[in-house]
């Protein structure tokens, strides 16, 4: 919490029109409170000859965040509990917070601990941090569709400096959000910006009536890694968003995904699952967060992620979106026996333009096949399954059945 994350939201205001929303500091949110805003403005260690050998100013992910003000000479031994490195990874900063318990310290690589702290050296330490009362900053857009059904995408944007997690997450659903604005949207989509945990938390207290209707959703975070394609289910294991994802990588000719089964670890899915909310959130990436060894520290940079990974990822979700927008639960409005088509200039004179020659489906029998299947249960997407038809043709013909007025959107 603090200005940087507002920097970050207004400059993800150049390219959408973002709301920024502030909850003070000290609202009780759930079983959390609000905490107060940390402003850094320096940092650093300097050895006994006064050369700074570790500088905030150099790198922002040196400082564990959330760090508390020192000033004061150390010796080694009482420095080195604050010290955090990765002997696995020696030329890599990890990145570490401490957010709920004051606490300070620094993060460096494994090679500059060696070269630069010795037992018996005094260092001295300067941290020029403050924290004051002040909101949590999130932001929000709700692209509005015929329906006012929502789906919820969300995304994180509070670690500092690192490029796959964190910053291709808001970077992908902001250029989303770009396209989807240029849509015409059957369904409504509420779209969040907010620092991990505690915002989704904060998001989900202070909205809670509106998350309750939500139907289901996605978290985008490690979007742009030069590794594998995964998902992570939601938690229910049969929900349909997970076929639909599947469907989109087979689609786009993605074989080599990794499905990670739902599990409590992970992102805000975390909040949005539990108890009180229960919404299926489903997670595309592209080099998935615990998974690649730069995970967490500096080594997750603009070397390691790149614009076309997050292009790549960005394709899918948007397929993804695409096809959730076209997955419409109808119910027939003529539940009993047959419809008479010819009444409704649906037979026989309908062609089989739109679907490929040789199939050896017809739209005519497409229409029989919703009507007997539009009962307010069915969605698209489960129909087109069962018929092994496209979503999309499907999705052409219910849009006459609409028009019609032989079947109705159902309110599921
Ligand atoms: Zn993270």
């Amino acid at each position: 919490m603090g200005e940087g994350n507002r920097q970050t939201l207004r400059m993800i205001q150049n390219h959408i029109p973002l709301e920024i929303k502030e909850y003070p500091s000290g609202s009780q949110v759930y079983d959390w409170t609000i905490p107060q805003e940390w402003t850094i403005r320096d940092a650093w260690i300097k050895n006994s000859n006064g050369e700074k050998i570790v500088d905030f100013q150099k790198c922002n992910v040196h400082l564990v965040s959330y760090s508390a003000p020192v000033q004061g000479t150390f010796t080694f031994e009482e420095l080195s509990p604050h010290l955090h490195f990765r002997e696995d990874l020696a030329e890599a900063i990890p990145y570490r917070t401490s957010y709920y318990k004051r606490n300070w310290g620094f993060c460096l690589s494994y090679n500059d601990f060696k070269k630069y702290f010795h037992s018996g050296e005094k260092y001295e330490v300067f941290i020029d941090s403050e924290f004051t009362n002040g909101s949590l900053s999130i932001g929000e857009i709700l692209l509005k569709g015929e329906s006012d059904e929502e789906y919820l995408i969300s995304t994180y944007i509070c670690h500092p400096s690192l490029a796959n997690d964190n910053l291709s997450g808001p970077v992908l659903t902001t250029f989303l959000i770009k396209e989807l604005m240029s849509m015409k949207l059957k369904f409504s989509y509420r779209i969040i910006f907010i620092p991990e945990t505690i915002g989704a938390i904060a998001y989900c207290s202070f909205n809670e009536s509106i998350m309750k209707k939500i139907k289901s959703g996605m978290v985008i975070t490690t979007v742009g890694g030069p590794g594998k394609f995964g998902y992570k289910k939601t938690f229910q294991d049969e929900h349909v968003l997970n076929a639909i994802v599947e469907n989109v990588f087979q689609e786009k000719g993605v074989e080599d995904f990794i499905t990670y089964p739902f599990d409590i670890h992970g992102s805000d899915e975390r909040q949005y699952s539990s108890p009180g909310f229960r919404i299926n959130t489903v997670t595309i990436s592209k080099d998935r967060y615990y998974e690649y060894d730069y995970y967490h520290t500096s080594l997750d940079n603009l070397d390691f992620v790149n614009a076309e990974y997050i292009s790549q990822t960005l394709e899918l979700y948007l397929s993804l979106v695409t096809k959730i927008d076209k997955n419409i639960v109808y119910k027939s409005n003529y539940p009993h026996c047959e419809v008479m088509l010819s009444k409704h200039d649906l037979y026989p004179e309908i062609g089989g333009g739109i679907l490929p020659q040789n199939s050896q489906w017809n739209e005519l029998d497409i229409i029989l096949w919703l009507l007997f299947y539009c009962d307010g249960t069915h969605d698209l997407f489960t129909i087109s399954r069962l018929l092994s038809i496209p979503l999309e043709i499907i999705f052409q013909v219910a849009l006459k059945l609409e028009e019609k007025k032989l079947i109705d959107r159902a309110k599921v």
